[in-house]
């Protein structure tokens, strides 16, 4: 686990540091969404998401529960793919769907280790639902194969490739208590995070002018 960690391309600690000094912009949103039930969604900069979850029991946890409670959240949230730590839950385990009405893809991932990748690699821009706004070009391999539990208990190794490839290597990220912010370089980062800010301003202003009429 810490050797995945410390392979990570850009060191970790130069991103902690642009992190350490980052204060995610707050929304006075004159109309804020219902409150969600649920649980909430941690930020990037909480110190639990630095830290790589636990393994969790196999054999006696609710497997099928714990995936339809972390895709009840991702869906909430409108992602693509949701960590258990995201929202508080000190489990190794992640899941990934597309949401759509019919035949969706739905997986969740228990206890997952990464057994191989491909040398191929691509470029895509990647969120994060721990923060919003944030958009960065990642380069990961297209084709990963993973072993893991299933929601059935049961342990397999799979390949996948494209956009499924590119979420769950995401997702692992969360899963050594890193994130996309790793994968890039300190430049690119703090570019990323001037663009966050750029926009939280429009979105203020837009905001006061909404308020005074
Ligand atoms: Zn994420």
């Amino acid at each position: 686990m810490k050797d995945e960690r410390e392979q990570l391309p850009s060191a970790v600690d130069d991103a902690a540091d642009v992190m350490s000094n980052y204060d995610p912009p707050a929304y006075d949103d004159p109309a804020p969404e219902p409150e969600y039930e649920g649980p909430k969604l941690l930020h990037m900069t909480h110190p639990f998401l630095s830290k790589a979850p636990s393994e969790i029991d196999i054999e006696k946890e609710d497997l099928k529960q714990l995936k339809a409670d972390l895709l009840e959240a991702m869906y909430y949230y409108r992602g693509i793919g949701l960590s258990a730590n995201q929202i508080g839950i000190d489990g190794k385990y992640f899941v990934v769907g597309d949401g759509k009405e019919e035949e969706p893809f739905e997986k969740a991932f228990f206890n997952p280790s990464i057994i191989g990748v491909s040398k191929e690699e691509d470029h895509l821009r990647e969120g994060c639902l721990s923060f919003p706004e944030l958009w960065l070009m990642v380069k990961r391999p297209i084709q990963v194969t993973l072993k893991f539990f299933n929601s059935d208990g049961e342990e397999i190794v799979e390949t996948y490739e494209g956009t499924t490839a590119r979420v769950i290597l995401h997702e692992y990220d969360h899963m050594l208590g890193a994130n996309f912010t790793h994968r890039v370089s300190k430049l690119k980062l703090e570019r990323g995070l001037k663009a966050v800010a750029k926009k939280h301003k429009k979105h203020q202003r837009r905001i006061q002018r909404l308020l005074k009429t």
